[in-house]
Protein backbone atom coordinates (compact mmCIF):
# COMPACT_ATOMS: atom_id res chain seq x y z
CA UNK A 1 0.00 0.00 0.00
CA UNK A 2 1.16 3.50 -0.90
CA UNK A 3 0.26 4.68 2.69
CA UNK A 4 1.19 8.31 1.64
CA UNK A 5 -1.88 8.09 -1.37
CA UNK A 6 -3.87 6.29 0.74
CA UNK A 7 -3.89 9.33 3.23
CA UNK A 8 -4.51 11.58 0.81
CA UNK A 9 -7.36 10.21 -0.15
CA UNK A 10 -9.01 10.42 3.11
CA UNK A 11 -7.46 13.90 3.25
CA UNK A 12 -9.73 14.68 0.42
CA UNK A 13 -12.83 13.79 2.03
CA UNK A 14 -13.50 17.50 2.71
CA UNK A 15 -13.88 17.94 -1.05
CA UNK A 16 -16.16 15.05 -1.80
CA UNK A 17 -18.66 16.24 1.03
CA UNK A 18 -18.97 19.13 0.11
CA UNK A 19 -18.95 18.34 -3.85
CA UNK A 20 -21.92 16.28 -3.05
CA UNK A 21 -23.36 18.65 -0.71
CA UNK A 22 -23.71 21.48 -3.96
CA UNK A 23 -24.91 18.07 -5.99
CA UNK A 24 -27.89 18.24 -3.69
CA UNK A 25 -28.46 21.77 -3.69
CA UNK A 26 -28.40 22.25 -7.14
CA UNK A 27 -30.75 19.46 -7.53
CA UNK A 28 -28.35 18.22 -10.26
CA UNK A 29 -29.28 14.19 -9.87
CA UNK A 30 -33.18 15.56 -9.59
CA UNK A 31 -32.53 17.07 -12.92
CA UNK A 32 -31.35 13.68 -14.50
CA UNK A 33 -34.45 11.81 -12.98
CA UNK A 34 -36.28 11.83 -16.74
CA UNK A 35 -32.89 11.16 -18.97
CA UNK A 36 -29.98 12.38 -19.91
CA UNK A 37 -29.19 16.10 -20.49
CA UNK A 38 -26.36 18.03 -22.01
CA UNK A 39 -23.97 20.13 -20.14
CA UNK A 40 -25.83 23.55 -21.45
CA UNK A 41 -29.22 21.71 -20.47
CA UNK A 42 -27.98 21.35 -17.05
CA UNK A 43 -26.86 24.30 -16.50
CA UNK A 44 -30.21 26.13 -17.19
CA UNK A 45 -32.31 23.63 -15.22
CA UNK A 46 -29.94 24.26 -12.00
CA UNK A 47 -29.17 27.53 -12.56
CA UNK A 48 -25.33 27.17 -12.12
CA UNK A 49 -22.49 28.36 -14.51
CA UNK A 50 -21.74 26.50 -17.52
CA UNK A 51 -18.08 25.92 -17.34
CA UNK A 52 -17.29 26.06 -13.33
CA UNK A 53 -20.69 23.44 -13.57
CA UNK A 54 -18.34 21.37 -16.21
CA UNK A 55 -16.05 20.66 -13.82
CA UNK A 56 -18.05 20.24 -10.68
CA UNK A 57 -19.48 17.47 -12.92
CA UNK A 58 -15.85 16.22 -14.11
CA UNK A 59 -15.32 15.47 -10.61
CA UNK A 60 -18.52 13.89 -9.59
CA UNK A 61 -18.62 11.87 -12.78
CA UNK A 62 -14.62 10.24 -11.76
CA UNK A 63 -16.29 9.81 -8.24
CA UNK A 64 -19.27 7.26 -9.46
CA UNK A 65 -22.52 9.67 -9.42
CA UNK A 66 -22.95 10.08 -13.03
CA UNK A 67 -21.69 9.08 -16.67
CA UNK A 68 -20.85 11.37 -19.42
CA UNK A 69 -21.51 10.06 -23.10
CA UNK A 70 -21.04 12.26 -25.79
CA UNK A 71 -21.56 14.92 -24.07
CA UNK A 72 -24.66 14.29 -22.39
CA UNK A 73 -24.60 13.11 -18.15
CA UNK A 74 -26.78 10.90 -16.81
CA UNK A 75 -27.37 9.45 -12.99
CA UNK A 76 -25.78 5.92 -12.26
CA UNK A 77 -27.29 4.30 -9.09
CA UNK A 78 -25.17 6.68 -6.51
CA UNK A 79 -26.49 9.58 -8.32
CA UNK A 80 -29.98 8.14 -8.58
CA UNK A 81 -29.74 7.95 -4.58
CA UNK A 82 -29.35 11.76 -4.61
CA UNK A 83 -32.66 12.21 -5.77
CA UNK A 84 -35.32 13.91 -3.28
CA UNK A 85 -37.99 11.76 -4.55
CA UNK A 86 -36.55 8.14 -4.20
CA UNK A 87 -36.81 5.67 -1.50
CA UNK A 88 -34.07 5.94 1.47
CA UNK A 89 -33.09 9.20 -0.27
CA UNK A 90 -30.13 10.86 1.37
CA UNK A 91 -30.64 14.00 -0.32
CA UNK A 92 -31.77 15.81 2.68
CA UNK A 93 -28.98 14.72 4.42
CA UNK A 94 -26.46 15.78 1.78
CA UNK A 95 -27.73 19.34 1.25
CA UNK A 96 -27.50 19.93 5.20
CA UNK A 97 -23.77 19.16 6.16
CA UNK A 98 -22.38 21.54 3.49
CA UNK A 99 -23.42 24.63 4.09
CA UNK A 100 -24.66 27.13 7.46
CA UNK A 101 -23.63 26.37 10.81
CA UNK A 102 -23.46 22.44 10.62
CA UNK A 103 -20.33 22.87 7.87
CA UNK A 104 -18.91 26.15 10.13
CA UNK A 105 -18.72 24.11 13.72
CA UNK A 106 -16.44 20.92 11.84
CA UNK A 107 -13.52 23.97 11.72
CA UNK A 108 -13.72 24.13 15.30
CA UNK A 109 -12.90 20.49 15.86
CA UNK A 110 -9.22 21.02 17.06
CA UNK A 111 -10.49 23.39 19.46
CA UNK A 112 -12.95 21.39 20.73
CA UNK A 113 -10.24 18.41 21.33
CA UNK A 114 -8.12 20.23 22.57
CA UNK A 115 -11.15 21.79 25.09
CA UNK A 116 -13.36 19.46 25.56
CA UNK A 117 -16.02 21.88 24.86
CA UNK A 118 -18.74 21.77 22.13
CA UNK A 119 -17.30 22.67 19.17
CA UNK A 120 -21.19 24.15 18.53
CA UNK A 121 -21.43 26.23 21.59
CA UNK A 122 -17.33 27.98 20.64
CA UNK A 123 -18.73 28.89 16.79
CA UNK A 124 -21.82 30.13 17.59
CA UNK A 125 -22.12 31.15 21.38
CA UNK A 126 -25.07 28.90 22.60
CA UNK A 127 -26.02 25.02 22.08
CA UNK A 128 -27.11 24.04 18.61
CA UNK A 129 -30.97 23.49 19.40
CA UNK A 130 -31.20 27.34 20.90
CA UNK A 131 -29.33 28.46 17.83
CA UNK A 132 -31.57 26.62 15.66
CA UNK A 133 -34.87 27.36 17.33
CA UNK A 134 -33.85 30.90 16.30
CA UNK A 135 -32.83 30.66 12.51
CA UNK A 136 -35.91 28.88 10.60
CA UNK A 137 -34.22 28.49 7.61
CA UNK A 138 -31.51 25.83 9.65
CA UNK A 139 -33.94 24.58 11.81
CA UNK A 140 -36.32 23.59 8.74
CA UNK A 141 -32.99 22.47 6.46
CA UNK A 142 -32.21 20.01 9.84
CA UNK A 143 -35.44 18.60 9.99
CA UNK A 144 -35.30 17.98 6.23
CA UNK A 145 -32.39 15.82 6.70
CA UNK A 146 -33.22 13.97 9.98
CA UNK A 147 -36.57 12.88 7.95
CA UNK A 148 -34.70 12.09 4.67
CA UNK A 149 -32.40 9.86 7.49
CA UNK A 150 -35.37 8.71 9.36
CA UNK A 151 -36.23 7.15 5.66
CA UNK A 152 -33.36 5.36 5.66
CA UNK A 153 -33.51 3.56 8.95
CA UNK A 154 -37.27 3.69 9.50
CA UNK A 155 -38.19 0.49 7.51
CA UNK A 156 -35.29 -1.79 8.80
CA UNK A 157 -36.55 -1.00 12.48
CA UNK A 158 -40.47 -1.51 11.81
CA UNK A 159 -39.34 -4.86 9.80
CA UNK A 160 -36.79 -5.91 12.67
CA UNK A 161 -38.67 -5.19 16.12
CA UNK A 162 -42.45 -5.96 16.46
CA UNK A 163 -44.32 -3.26 17.91
CA UNK A 164 -48.14 -5.85 17.48
CA UNK A 165 -48.41 -5.74 21.58
CA UNK A 166 -48.94 -2.00 22.17
CA UNK A 167 -52.03 0.32 21.49
CA UNK A 168 -50.64 3.89 21.87
CA UNK A 169 -46.72 4.79 20.52
CA UNK A 170 -45.36 7.81 21.36
CA UNK A 171 -42.31 9.05 19.20
CA UNK A 172 -40.42 11.31 21.70
CA UNK A 173 -38.16 13.73 19.90
CA UNK A 174 -39.58 12.68 16.87
CA UNK A 175 -38.91 15.68 14.42
CA UNK A 176 -41.65 15.31 11.54
CA UNK A 177 -42.79 11.89 12.75
CA UNK A 178 -40.96 10.15 9.74
CA UNK A 179 -40.46 6.72 12.03
CA UNK A 180 -44.06 6.79 13.55
CA UNK A 181 -45.51 7.16 10.26
CA UNK A 182 -43.95 4.08 9.68
CA UNK A 183 -44.81 2.22 12.22
CA UNK A 184 -48.08 3.17 11.58
CA UNK A 185 -47.97 2.24 8.04
CA UNK A 186 -47.29 -1.36 9.70
CA UNK A 187 -49.58 -0.87 12.70
CA UNK A 188 -52.62 0.85 11.28
CA UNK A 189 -54.31 0.49 14.79
CA UNK A 190 -52.20 1.63 17.06
CA UNK A 191 -52.66 5.59 18.27
CA UNK A 192 -49.54 7.54 17.65
CA UNK A 193 -48.24 10.70 19.40
CA UNK A 194 -45.67 12.81 18.03
CA UNK A 195 -43.76 14.68 20.77
CA UNK A 196 -41.19 17.30 19.63
CA UNK A 197 -40.52 20.87 20.59
CA UNK A 198 -43.44 23.01 19.29
CA UNK A 199 -41.54 24.54 16.79
CA UNK A 200 -40.63 21.52 14.94
CA UNK A 201 -44.02 19.68 15.27
CA UNK A 202 -45.72 22.47 13.85
CA UNK A 203 -44.19 21.43 10.58
CA UNK A 204 -45.34 17.86 10.40
CA UNK A 205 -48.24 16.53 8.63
CA UNK A 206 -50.54 15.61 11.45
CA UNK A 207 -53.45 13.50 9.28
CA UNK A 208 -52.07 10.00 11.06
CA UNK A 209 -51.28 10.92 14.37
CA UNK A 210 -51.62 12.89 17.56
CA UNK A 211 -49.53 15.69 17.92
CA UNK A 212 -47.69 17.49 21.29
CA UNK A 213 -45.76 20.01 21.68
CA UNK A 214 -43.22 20.43 24.54
CA UNK A 215 -39.76 19.79 26.33
CA UNK A 216 -38.99 16.26 27.35
CA UNK A 217 -36.65 17.85 30.45
CA UNK A 218 -40.06 18.60 31.79
CA UNK A 219 -42.80 15.84 31.16
CA UNK A 220 -43.06 13.43 27.96
CA UNK A 221 -47.01 12.05 27.11
CA UNK A 222 -47.55 8.44 28.64
CA UNK A 223 -47.85 5.69 25.96
CA UNK A 224 -47.09 1.68 25.93
CA UNK A 225 -44.19 2.01 23.88
CA UNK A 226 -41.70 5.44 24.25
CA UNK A 227 -39.28 5.47 21.13
CA UNK A 228 -36.88 7.61 21.13
CA UNK A 229 -34.77 7.45 17.75
CA UNK A 230 -31.39 9.43 17.71
CA UNK A 231 -32.43 11.34 20.61
CA UNK A 232 -30.47 10.16 23.95
CA UNK A 233 -27.13 10.08 21.68
CA UNK A 234 -27.40 14.19 21.42
CA UNK A 235 -27.37 14.30 25.31
CA UNK A 236 -24.40 13.89 27.69
CA UNK A 237 -25.37 11.58 30.54
CA UNK A 238 -26.69 13.69 33.44
CA UNK A 239 -29.50 15.61 30.32
CA UNK A 240 -30.29 11.70 29.15
CA UNK A 241 -30.99 10.49 32.37
CA UNK A 242 -33.25 13.23 33.09
CA UNK A 243 -34.78 12.60 29.84
CA UNK A 244 -35.34 8.53 30.34
CA UNK A 245 -36.52 9.51 33.76
CA UNK A 246 -39.64 11.40 32.47
CA UNK A 247 -40.21 8.39 30.18
CA UNK A 248 -40.44 6.35 33.35
CA UNK A 249 -42.64 8.87 35.23
CA UNK A 250 -45.03 8.37 31.60
CA UNK A 251 -44.97 4.43 31.21
CA UNK A 252 -47.84 2.35 32.10
CA UNK A 253 -46.67 -0.68 33.99
CA UNK A 254 -45.58 -3.36 30.98
CA UNK A 255 -45.11 -0.32 28.65
CA UNK A 256 -41.44 -0.75 27.27
CA UNK A 257 -38.69 2.58 26.44
CA UNK A 258 -37.40 2.05 22.96
CA UNK A 259 -34.11 3.47 21.94
CA UNK A 260 -32.83 3.19 18.18
CA UNK A 261 -29.20 4.10 18.05
CA UNK A 262 -26.08 3.06 17.13
CA UNK A 263 -23.80 0.86 19.47
CA UNK A 264 -20.11 1.41 19.38
CA UNK A 265 -19.39 -2.01 20.59
CA UNK A 266 -21.69 -3.47 17.85
CA UNK A 267 -22.23 -1.50 15.18
CA UNK A 268 -21.74 -3.34 11.31
CA UNK A 269 -20.43 -0.11 10.30
CA UNK A 270 -17.66 0.64 13.11
CA UNK A 271 -16.26 3.91 10.73
CA UNK A 272 -20.00 5.00 11.13
CA UNK A 273 -20.80 4.51 14.39
CA UNK A 274 -17.15 6.26 14.86
CA UNK A 275 -17.46 9.42 13.42
CA UNK A 276 -21.14 9.67 14.31
CA UNK A 277 -19.71 9.94 17.86
CA UNK A 278 -17.21 12.87 16.80
CA UNK A 279 -20.42 14.17 15.33
CA UNK A 280 -21.93 14.45 18.61
CA UNK A 281 -19.09 15.55 20.40
CA UNK A 282 -18.77 18.95 18.24
CA UNK A 283 -22.15 19.44 17.32
CA UNK A 284 -24.34 18.12 20.57
CA UNK A 285 -21.94 17.52 23.45
CA UNK A 286 -23.53 13.91 23.41
CA UNK A 287 -22.35 10.65 22.30
CA UNK A 288 -22.68 7.36 20.62
CA UNK A 289 -22.30 4.40 23.51
CA UNK A 290 -21.96 0.89 23.89
CA UNK A 291 -24.53 -2.06 25.25
CA UNK A 292 -22.90 -1.77 28.46
CA UNK A 293 -22.87 2.40 28.78
CA UNK A 294 -26.83 2.43 27.50
CA UNK A 295 -27.20 0.04 30.54
CA UNK A 296 -26.41 1.71 33.01
CA UNK A 297 -27.42 4.79 31.79
CA UNK A 298 -31.35 3.37 31.65
CA UNK A 299 -30.40 2.00 35.63
CA UNK A 300 -29.88 5.35 36.58
CA UNK A 301 -33.19 6.73 35.48
CA UNK A 302 -34.77 3.68 36.82
CA UNK A 303 -35.24 1.14 33.85
CA UNK A 304 -33.53 -1.97 33.04
CA UNK A 305 -32.48 -3.22 29.51
CA UNK A 306 -34.54 -6.13 28.52
CA UNK A 307 -33.62 -6.56 25.12
CA UNK A 308 -31.52 -5.19 22.04
CA UNK A 309 -32.97 -6.07 18.88
CA UNK A 310 -30.53 -5.82 15.49
CA UNK A 311 -32.07 -4.15 12.10
CA UNK A 312 -30.51 -4.30 8.66
CA UNK A 313 -29.15 -0.88 9.22
CA UNK A 314 -26.67 0.37 11.60
CA UNK A 315 -28.77 0.70 14.69
CA UNK A 316 -30.14 -1.36 17.30
CA UNK A 317 -33.50 -0.91 18.98
CA UNK A 318 -32.64 -1.05 23.06
CA UNK A 319 -35.95 -2.38 24.95
CA UNK A 320 -36.33 -1.04 28.28
CA UNK A 321 -38.69 -1.44 30.85
CA UNK A 322 -39.62 -0.09 34.30
CA UNK A 323 -36.95 -1.91 36.81
CA UNK A 324 -39.02 -3.28 39.37
N1 LIG B 1 -36.22 11.20 16.16
C1 LIG B 1 -35.98 12.02 14.99
C2 LIG B 1 -35.23 13.32 15.31
C3 LIG B 1 -33.92 13.14 16.03
S1 LIG B 1 -33.05 14.68 16.24
C4 LIG B 1 -35.24 11.24 13.95
O1 LIG B 1 -34.55 10.29 14.28
O2 LIG B 1 -35.32 11.60 12.77
C5 LIG B 1 -33.41 15.07 17.94
C6 LIG B 1 -34.78 15.65 18.15
O3 LIG B 1 -34.90 16.03 19.53
C7 LIG B 1 -35.02 16.92 17.34
O4 LIG B 1 -36.17 16.75 16.53
C8 LIG B 1 -35.20 17.99 18.39
O5 LIG B 1 -36.15 19.00 18.03
C9 LIG B 1 -35.69 17.19 19.58
N2 LIG B 1 -35.49 17.90 20.85
C10 LIG B 1 -34.38 18.56 21.28
N3 LIG B 1 -34.58 19.10 22.48
C11 LIG B 1 -35.86 18.80 22.85
C12 LIG B 1 -36.64 19.06 24.02
N4 LIG B 1 -36.13 19.75 25.02
N5 LIG B 1 -37.90 18.57 24.07
C13 LIG B 1 -38.41 17.84 23.04
N6 LIG B 1 -37.70 17.54 21.91
C14 LIG B 1 -36.45 18.02 21.81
Amino acid sequence: MDASRELLRLIGGYQVSQAISVAARLGISDALATGPQTLAELAESTGADEQALARLLHALTALGLYTADDGSFANTELGAALRVDVPRSVAGWARFIGTGSYWQTYAALEQCVRSGETAFSIVHGEPVWEYRAKHPDEQEAFDAAMTSMADAVSDAVVTAYDFSRYESVVDVGGGHGRLLSGILERYPTIHGVLFDQPDVVAGADTERFQVVGGDFFESVPAGDALVLKSVIHDWADAESIEILRNCRRALPTDGRVLLVEQLLDRSPDPVRTALSDVNMLIMTGGRERTTDEYRRLLAAAGLTLVDTVATAGTTHVIEAAATH
